[in-house]
C-alpha cells in the first residue's frame, strides 16, 4: 500500500479504494513539537477506538465526518480530503499555550467558548492566525471559516454534555477539517486524549497527553479510562 502522508501519530495509506483513505494510528507520543517523544504500545488502539467513539456520536448529532469504517485496531477507512491548513482549536477553560502566552490563571472558565485558528505549520511552531489573515493567505474563504466555527461549537455542546456525563471536564480541544473533491468540508484527522484536554472536574486529574507532557502519571492508563466511560454510555 502506497504511504500517502506520514505525520507523528498518524500514516495515512492509499489502498485504491476510490475517495478513502487508511488511516493508522501510532503508538508514538510527542509533545513541544516532537522534541519529546516515546513509544506506548497500545495507544494507537485506544485513539483509534476513542475517536471513533466520538466522530459516531458527532455524525449522530449532524457534523459531516470523515469516518467510513474500522479496518482494525489500529486503522479505519476514512473518506479522502484535503486538510485544510488550519488547527481549530476550542477552550472551555485556560490551559496549556493559553495560560503561557497570556499568563491567564489556568481552569479560568470560558462563556461563550474561545475558537481560535492557528496555522498549520510545524516549521513555523504552528502560530494564531486570525479569520482575516486566513483569507488573506487563502487558507479558507469567508464562508468556510464561518462554517468550521459553527461546526467547532456544535462539537463542543456535543462533546461537552457527553464528557460532563461520564464524569470529564472538556477543557480545550484541536479540530482540523478537509475539503472532499466537490468542496463538501468534513471533520476530519482524530479526536482523542492526543488532542483534548480532559479533567476530572473535581480533583483536576489528566486523562490527557499532559500525563505525558509533563511527566505526570500513566498515559495509557488515563486513555483507557477515557475509553471504559465512554464504552459505558453505549
Ligand atoms: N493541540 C493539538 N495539536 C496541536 C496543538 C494543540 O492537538 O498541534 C490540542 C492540545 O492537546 C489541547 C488544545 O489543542 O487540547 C489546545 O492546545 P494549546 O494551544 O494549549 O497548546 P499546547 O498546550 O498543546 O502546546
Amino acid at each position: 500500500m502506497k504511504i500517502l502522508y506520514e505525520g507523528k501519530a498518524k500514516i495515512l495509506f492509499d489502498d485504491g479504494v476510490p475517495g478513502t483513505l487508511i488511516q493508522h494510528f501510532k503508538d508514538s507520543a510527542t509533545a513541544f513539537n516532537a522534541e519529546k517523544k516515546e513509544e506506548f504500545e497500545g495507544k494507537g488502539f485506544l485513539n483509534r477506538a476513542i475517536s471513533e467513539h466520538l466522530f459516531t456520536v458527532l455524525a449522530a448529532a449532524g457534523i459531516p465526518t470523515h469516518f467510513v469504517e474500522t479496518i482494525d485496531g489500529n486503522r479505519d477507512r476514512v473518506r479522502r480530503v484535503d486538510i485544510i491548513p488550519l488547527e481549530v482549536v476550542v477552550r472551555n477553560r485556560a490551559a496549556g499555550s493559553f495560560v503561557k502566552r497570556f499568563g491567564a490563571p489556568k481552569n479560568l472558565p470560558f462563556v461563550p467558548p474561545l475558537f481560535e485558528l492557528y496555522l498549520k505549520d510545524d516549521a513555523l511552531g504552528d502560530p494564531q492566525i486570525s479569520p482575516e489573515a486566513s483569507f488573506a493567505l487563502s487558507l479558507a474563504t469567508e464562508e468556510e471559516i464561518a462554517q468550521l466555527k459553527v461546526f467547532a461549537l456544535t462539537v463542543n455542546e456535543v462533546l461537552t454534555a457527553l464528557f460532563a456525563k461520564v464524569g470529564l471536564l472538556l477543557a480545550d480541544y484541536k479540530l482540523e477539517f478537509g475539503r472532499t473533491a466537490p468542496g463538501e468540508i468534513l471533520l476530519a484527522d482524530e479526536i482523542s486524549p492526543d488532542t483534548m484536554r480532559l479533567w476530572d472536574p473535581e480533583t483536576m486529574e489528566s486523562f490527557d497527553k499532559d500525563l505525558f507532557r509533563e511527566d505526570k502519571g500513566d498515559l495509557l492508563a488515563g486513555y483507557r479510562e477515557v475509553l471504559r466511560r465512554l464504552e459505558a454510555t453505549l
